[in-house]
């Protein structure tokens, strides 16, 4: 807070719902370091991945010690010991790692395109870039099973060596797979397991530079490689900030973001990134796509949207300029309770349809209220009478404590804004019998956000699958949504016959709805294939999406784990389209084949062509063609 700005008073039951709210202060999370401590680079250096089995970097994890609550509620929940120790993947040393097919001419030329200390094809490098790191990826990979992994990763550090990349790949026939912090949470990067074609991972992370600032326009042109905390710092040096903050942050990079249609925090204010994306810079089979960084336009169907969630697949974005702000003066992210979740949803809705303007607006339904109040550091005596009273008094009020949510509302701006629109939103808040509970806990959540990913891979090491899966649709549908998906995720934990939890939370409140997020962990027995059970409770929950009129992701994009819900999201024509744009654009399928879309199986090896030409089979006008159905019907994600 800014000095000298000024909080209404609160009534004094209020304040001591603030108090022990406060108490939160030390929940989620306690991994030795944050996204400032990420490894950054600058100026065409390297950067280093994550771990090749799981989130984040090597020397992070998460824990439940210091939260004593956290080990009772899971085994409570999921009727698993977390304090027994885990165990990780299998030694890299022991994986199997498939020989590097990489022709001599194809190494020549890559050596010439990037310099050959940036061609590499290192054990470690190309497993490291095989996956990103759906739960799906992470058990596959902590089992050692590897699949297609590429045969060369390449790290050009300028658009014309991009280039010279794709043309070499075009030339020889060779898949290229554009690779970004390697986040993905679809099965966007992994190449087909039966690609027979060399692979090459092209690594964007030296391309990370702030090119430009245009303070007048308020755009930035940014290379496409730059990582989110490194994206901020430059911007943040000349007092901007582009307000682009998804739970990856600190792993994913501004073209990967473009390329899945990323989605962040404080969407609210700044916008999602098809949002924010003007210009774009983009190197395709037929050459250089220039998209102007105009405000709006009218040039036929948008090209810029069909770049917006492309997943390398139209070709590599090495340049975007995008919005930016002014570093705000004051940011403030404050926690509110609420009686119900139909309450918290109802505030949600009537704030998006007023004058106020949150950067953040977000619901946790009462499971992940429970699961968050459970992450919290051990409380001291004080806290605990704290609690008491607090308790009492939600009672006396006729509070269900255990229908309760947590909320956060953020807001952002000169303080007069700030208060205004806080004020604005808590009238609203209070008319749904809701209360605001300080500052503390939206501090706390701002700051460990970033640690939560690493709790996938803690639950992971005890033998229980733990993923989220989200979706948006129109206010009215919300609470529908909500129960069918309750309904599918719990009916699938019935039929499996395994414990499980499932919680969600509202984001990214929008005109017309929001997104729901929903996160679920299931605890399969010894001897069961944890895989195989985590594919029917995620398959049930894709399912209730859209079969509840709600889309199949609101921001992870399709890649190949949603991609079997795509007919049914965007109906048969829309897939035509989105395969006659792919195939059109890339008639040889060098670029990240079958992410969205699956392969055409009747397209042939050895038809990449240079300078748009068409191809043999899969050119403009015609070519084989196999009916859609054939290769969209819903098959549950392997
Ligand atoms: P990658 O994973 O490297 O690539 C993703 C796709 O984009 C691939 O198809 C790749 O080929 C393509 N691509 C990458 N760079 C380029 C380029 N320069 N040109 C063309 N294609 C390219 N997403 C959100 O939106 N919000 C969240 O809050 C969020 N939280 C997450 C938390 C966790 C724990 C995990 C695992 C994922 C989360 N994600 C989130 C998903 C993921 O971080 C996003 O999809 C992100 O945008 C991917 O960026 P990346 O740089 O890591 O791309």
């Amino acid at each position: 807070m800014s000095p000298g700005t000024t909080i209404p008073r609160r009534p004094d039951e209020e304040r001591a719902a603030q108090l022990l709210m406060d108490d939160l202060a030390a929940g989620p999370g306690s991994c030795a370091a944050l996204w400032s401590n990420a490894r950054m680079s600058h100026g065409g250096a390297t950067r280093a991945a994550m771990k090749w089995w799981g989130w984040g970097e090597e020397d992070v994890f998460f824990t439940h010690e210091g939260k004593p609550e956290l080990a009772p509620f899971i085994e409570r929940v999921l009727g698993l010991d977390v304090r027994r120790p885990g165990t990780r993947a299998i030694a890299f040393e022991d994986l199997e790692i498939p020989a590097a097919t990489l022709p001599a001419r194809l190494r020549a030329d890559l050596d010439d395109a990037v310099g050959p200390e940036h061609v590499s094809t290192a054990d470690r490098d190309r497993v490291v870039h095989g996956r990103g790191k759906s739960l799906t990826d992470l058990i596959r990979q902590r089992r050692g099973e590897l699949g297609r992994i590429p045969d060369v990763v390449v790290r050009p550090a300028g658009e014309d060596e991009v280039a010279a990349v794709v043309g070499a790949a075009l030339e020889q026939d060779a898949v290229v797979i554009p690779f970004g912090g390697g986040s993905s949470i679809s099965g966007s990067l992994q190449a087909e397991s039966g690609e027979t074609r060399p692979v090459i991972s092209i690594d964007m992370s030296r391309l990370n530079r702030v090119l430009w600032v245009d303070a007048t326009s308020q755009l930035a042109c940014v290379q496409a490689g730059v990582f989110g905390p490194d994206l901020e710092r430059q911007l943040n040096a000349r007092g901007w900030t582009c307000g682009h903050f998804p739970d990856s942050f600190a792993h994913s990079t501004l073209g990967g973001w473009i390329a899945t249609r990323s989605s962040g925090m404080q969407s609210d204010r700044y916008g999602d990134v098809a949002e924010l994306t003007r210009g774009l810079r983009v190197v395709t089979p037929s050459g250089m796509l220039a998209v102007r960084p105009v405000p709006s336009t009218s040039t036929g169907p948008s090209v810029r949207e069909m770049v917006l969630g492309s997943e390398g697949r139209l070709g590599v974005i090495t340049e975007a300029t995008i919005h930016v702000r002014r570093v705000p003066p004051e940011r403030r992210i404050l926690g509110y309770l609420f009686p119900t979740w139909a309450a918290g949803l109802a505030a949600m809705r009537d704030i998006a349809a007023s004058e106020a303007s949150p950067s953040v607006t977000r619901v946790s339904d009462a499971h992940e209220s429970a699961f968050s109040f459970a992450t919290r550091n051990a409380p001291t005596p004080l806290d605990r009478i704290k609690s008491k009273v607090l308790q009492a008094f939600l009672r006396r009020r006729g509070w269900d404590l255990q229908a309760m949510c947590l909320s956060f509302i953020g807001y952002e701006g000169s303080a007069n804004h700030v208060a205004a629109h806080r004020k604005l939103s808590e009238r609203i808040v209070k008319r749904h019998g809701g209360l605001c509970v300080g500052r503390s806990p939206g501090e706390l959540y701002d700051k460990k956000k970033f640690d939560t990913p690493y709790i996938r891979d803690f639950l992971l090491d005890r033998g229980a699958p733990a993923d989220v899966s989200e979706t948006s649709a129109p206010w009215s549908e919300l609470q529908t949504v909500y129960n069918n998906v309750m309904t599918a995720g719990h009916g699938a934990f019935g039929q499996l016959g395994v414990p499980g939890y499932l919680m969600c939370h509202l984001s990214h409140s929008y005109h017309a709805g929001a997104c729901l997020y929903f996160t679920f962990a299931l605890n399969p027995p010894k001897g069961r294939d944890a895989l195989e059970d985590y594919g029917v409770v995620k398959s049930a929950i894709q399912q209730a999406f859209v079969d509840s009129g709600a889309t199949l992701s609101h921001h992870h994009a399709v890649g190949t784990e949603h991609a079997p819900w795509l007919e049914q999201d965007i109906s048969t024509p829309g897939v035509a389209m989105l395969r006659a744009l792919f195939e059109g654009t890339d008639p040889g399928a060098n670029l990240n084949p079958g992410k969205i879309v699956a392969a055409d199986p009747d397209r042939r090896p050895g038809e990449a062509l240079l300078g748009g030409e068409r191809s043999k089979s899969n050119g403009t006008t015609g070519g084989p063609r196999r009916s859609l159905d054939a290769r969209t019907t819903s098959e549950p994600p392997s």
